[in-house]
């Protein structure tokens, strides 16, 4: 494992060039463009060292339309873990979405994102252009190896845990782990079956998914989502006391990533769950002035 975050080792001006060799549908086909979800790989020749949790930016080819200068780095997190996706150190994987934009002025829809599509529809050989990684918050804690952890994610936020739970596993984990999964429809649950077998092989990893339109919320009274979905949130309330129990662990972590609604679902059950263990103010608060609630949410 990494002592030090790599930051910044290639930027827009030096980017690393990395050549694709995989680009894996994550996604039932019959579901079409609307869930068009890839797990993308790219091999490097440089030398990348990065952790899960980190990300790394995608410089798209061709010129912003609106300003006539080359693309920004659109930023993806890492899906991989330390060793890279091959185990290979010269690997590094994406989970990418492709991404389509309605206009609010004109009210067209279905414009697509470029950086989305653009490596939605890459090839293998094709190259792109790298950099980073970046970041430094939405990493494992340090010493992780007997630490209680619950990671919540919502489609293409599972991204990191995929890398951090096989950190996890390769270093011989002995906590317990919990990984809550929200997604539209069952056969785009994303890494469904290295989820699967994980749980089979680890009796410390719990997995729990919600499938928001196959799946009803049978709690809207107490835990209120759209047209009654199944939301992680309701996921998490169905299981609130050993969740009180894993929480009340003084070194235990919560992890959210996905969308920017979830925070607004879970965070009213994690102050609840404060205010019974006895929390003065917020128990959110609390937990990330501790850095033990790590968010990663757009
Ligand atoms: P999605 O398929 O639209 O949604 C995933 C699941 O979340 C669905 O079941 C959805 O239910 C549910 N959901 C919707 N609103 C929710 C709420 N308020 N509370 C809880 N669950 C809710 O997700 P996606 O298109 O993959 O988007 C994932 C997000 O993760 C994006 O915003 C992306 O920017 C972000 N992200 C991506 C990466 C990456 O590396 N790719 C990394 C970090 C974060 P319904 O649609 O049925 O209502």
């Amino acid at each position: 494992m990494l002592q030090t975050i790599p930051i910044n080792l290639f930027r827009i001006s030096n980017p690393m060039l990395g050549d694709v060799v995989e680009n894996r549908r994550l996604t039932a086909e019959t579901r079409g463009n609307l869930n068009d979800v890839r797990h993308l790989v790219f091999r490097y020749k440089d030398n990348l060292p990065y952790l899960p949790g980190q990300s790394i930016g995608i410089l798209p080819p061709g010129l912003n339309a609106k300003n006539g200068k080359a693309h920004q780095p659109r930023l993806y997190s890492i899906a991989s873990a330390t060793g890279g996706d091959h185990r290979d150190h010269q690997t590094v994987s994406l989970c990418v979405v492709r991404h389509f934009w309605e206009n609010p002025a004109t009210g067209e829809k279905g414009i697509p994102g470029v950086a989305s599509n653009y490596l939605c529809d890459l090839k293998p050989g094709d190259r792109v252009k790298i950099t980073g990684p970046t970041g430094k918050h939405f990493l494992l804690p340090e010493e992780f190896k007997n630490k209680s952890l619950v990671f919540v994610a919502t489609g293409t936020g599972i991204a990191p845990y995929r890398g951090m739970l096989r950190d996890m596993f390769d270093a011989g984990y002995a906590g317990k782990v919990w990984l809550v999964f929200g997604v539209q429809h069952g056969d785009c649950t994303l890494y469904d079956d290295e989820f699967e077998n994980w749980a089979r092989r680890h009796s410390n990893f719990t997995y729990i998914k919600a499938v928001s339109r196959e799946e009803k919320n049978p709690i809207p009274q107490e835990v209120p989502t759209r047209n009654d979905r199944m939301y992680v949130q309701v996921r998490l309330f169905e299981r609130r006391r050993q969740l009180k129990e894993l929480l009340s662990e003084p070194d235990s972590v919560v992890y959210m990533c996905g969308l920017k609604g979830m925070e607004a679902g879970i965070f009213p059950i994690l102050d609840k769950i404060g205010a019974e263990t006895g929390t003065q103010g917020s128990f959110v608060a609390k937990l990330k002035a501790e850095q033990r609630l790590r968010v990663e949410v757009y």
